[in-house]
């Protein structure tokens, strides 16, 4: 039977007692990490949420009954250790932040017993996901876990000190919300006071963060829930949580600048990194022209470079007949890969194809100045000379090509560049390279659905010289949008609103929307507006990939408690699951699916 807590008291977290503590008499709790019995004297290495902590048990300091107890402890029991603090006897151990200590017991208590748990609960585990997954609170006792959500709740806090010091309040918005199909799928919540009604998760607290500016708030922040039913995908949460502000009475440069003061003392507090600022900015059209990407990794270079002018008249149809088609060629200059072995070219060129693009054609340049090539044959004396100057290749280097439409020639060339920075070990964690990307398109034309959608949401508002021409071209407006990226990932983004109800009803017009329909899905924000409205503009970051960034994990399950896989299930508490008869019934739900079906499943 496990001992209450009676007369007890932790005075310290293990890593907490330090050598200045020598000779005092202190109480630790914890878990039991390794146990060693060398016959007269017990070695256990006691583990917290801080650390390890070394603890000697003999039976000449404690006595004969907690002796006999501490036999008895096996790996992973909660044990509660009154002892004295001495300077370690066996030699100083490095690895550890109290390897100069340990602790003679004088007392114990078992507070808890454990089983043998089903895998090993050690730094860089080598245990499958999936089986971690399942038993996560054993995964969430793993030090690089634990370390994760230190971190984790550090950003938070810092970020609710700063945002409060600059004036913003913390307010909560609701998440039984309405649905509003625009955008990603809704997470629905059968009403059961309203049958056959429903509520939607919120994909984002947009709506409610701009009726607060309407409301005179001024400057809100929330670190907020956030829920996206949509495609499966190997590193998507369905829910997942954003850092979410809106400021009023700001344009772009305001929120800009709160939000790189944010960053700065953000990685300096939590990691202890020198953001310097101001961050590097980029137009949109300058990051898809120079790295086709909308969120460029500059950790290093490989940019496009356009060559259709270059290569409109040769003879190799791939280029020229792209061009035919309204497309362009683009190429890379891969720097010193010039000696790449053709393995490794195919295999760059299958890589491209995931992106749509056909092949790559590629040319290096050897030491001698001669080129080995896919299509040099294809090409004058001449048009090769302009072709390697336009890339600036030198004896060497190694140049791809990539000729289709835009659209396909940035996919496949931003995501090739990467591919070879990867290869080349060029990806370095522990450098931190912030940008801001701007004036993003204001619409996106979908189609499958034969319209224009907003790129950002319905409520960007365009950039003031592109307002004219909502009208008559609306793909060609940019829009006061903005993300921040960090190593070639979307960290977070938003926007200047549209404030003015008559824009406000002219960029629904150009998303297809009906005057009633947009009344009926945002009526409330709407007829808000007719009441006095404040500029306001806003932005939030995608927290976990955020933290997974700075604790350089690769996957953001590393940075949530309880993740969901890829299917959208917890693997520990087994959800989404079946419910019964009687609660479908009270929300007057029938399913179309044979529930054997589901059960054999
Ligand atoms: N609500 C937006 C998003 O979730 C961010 C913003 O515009 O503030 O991306």
């Amino acid at each position: 039977m496990a001992e209450a807590m009676k007369g007890l008291q932790r005075s310290h977290r293990c890593t907490e007692v330090t050598n200045k503590n020598v000779g005092e008499t202190v109480t630790v709790m914890g878990w039991v990490q390794k146990y060693r019995n060398k016959g007269g004297i017990i070695f256990i290495d006691l583990r917290d949420r801080s650390g390890l902590l070394q603890i000697i048990f003999e039976e000449s300091d404690c006595g004969a009954e907690n002796f006999a107890k501490a036999e008895k402890i096996r790996s992973e029991f909660v044990i509660a250790v009154v002892g004295k603090v001495e300077a370690r006897s066996g030699g100083i151990n490095e690895n550890l932040a109290t390897g100069d200590i340990e602790i003679r017991a004088t007392e114990l208590r078992v507070l808890s017993e454990a089983e043998t748990p089903p895998f090993p609960i050690e730094e860089e585990s080598k245990t499958k996901e999936d089986l971690r997954l399942k038993y996560r609170y054993l995964d969430l006792r793993r030090p690089d876990i634990q370390k994760n959500m230190i971190l984790r709740s550090k950003v938070a806090t810092v970020t609710r000190q700063f945002l409060a010091e600059e004036g913003f309040l913390e307010i909560e918005t609701p998440v039984l919300t309405k649905s509003t199909p625009e955008g990603a799928r809704d997470y629905l919540v059968p009403s059961r006071v309203h049958p056959g009604n429903f509520y939607a998760l919120p994909q984002s607290p947009q709506i409610f963060k701009q009726l607060l500016m309407v409301s005179g708030y001024d400057r809100y922040f929330q670190i907020v829930k956030c829920f996206r039913d949509e495609d499966l995908r190997a590193d998507r949460q369905p829910e997942f949580t954003q850092i979410d502000m809106e400021l009023s009475f700001v344009d772009v440069e305001d929120v800009l600048d709160v939000n790189e003061r944010l960053l700065k003392k953000m990685f300096e507090e939590a990691i202890g990194i020198d953001v310097p600022l101001p961050i590097q900015r980029m137009t949109y059209a300058e990051a898809m022209e120079r790295f086709g990407s909308d969120k460029p990794d500059v950790r290093f270079g490989f940019e496009l470079k356009n060559v259709s002018e270059v290569v409109k008249d040769c003879g190799f149809s791939v280029f020229t007949g792209a061009l035919g088609n309204g497309g362009s060629v683009r190429g890379i200059n891969a720097e010193g890969q010039g000696d790449m072995p053709r393995k490794k070219i195919d295999a760059l060129v299958s890589f491209v194809k995931d992106y749509g693009a056909k092949g790559l054609a590629y040319l290096a340049i050897e030491a001698d100045g001669s080129y080995k090539s896919s299509f040099a044959k294809f090409l004058t004396e001449e048009e090769l000379k302009a072709l390697v100057e336009a890339m600036s290749g030198k004896p060497g280097d190694l140049l791809l090509f990539a000729a289709d439409e835009d659209d396909v020639v940035f996919a496949a060339l931003g995501a090739l560049r990467i591919e070879i920075a990867k290869n080349l070990g060029l990806l370095l964690k522990d450098e931190y390279k912030f940008l801001w990307i701007t004036e993003f398109p204001l619409l996106e034309y979908s189609k499958e659905e034969n319209r224009y959608t907003a790129k950002h949401h319905p409520f960007t508002m365009p950039m003031d010289e592109d307002l004219h021409l909502l009208d008559t071209d609306p793909g060609k407006v940019r829009a006061k949008a903005y993300d921040i990226t960090l190593n070639g990932t979307e960290i977070g983004g938003g926007s200047v609103r549209i404030y003015q109800n008559d824009v406000q009803e002219k960029m629904f017009e150009v998303l297809g929307f009906t005057k009633e329909r947009a009344y009926e899905q945002f009526g409330f924000l709407l007829n808000a507006f007719k009441y006095g409205v404040p500029p306001h503009a806003g932005l939030a970051y995608g927290l976990d990939r955020l933290i997974m960034l700075m604790a350089k994990e690769d996957s953001i399950r590393d940075v949530i408690a309880f993740p969901k896989v890829k299917d959208a299930s917890c693997l520990m508490s087994e959800a989404p699951n079946l419910v019964e008869d009687k609660q479908l019934k009270e929300l007057e739900i029938g399913l179309t699916i044979d529930q054997n079906y589901i059960w054999n499943k």
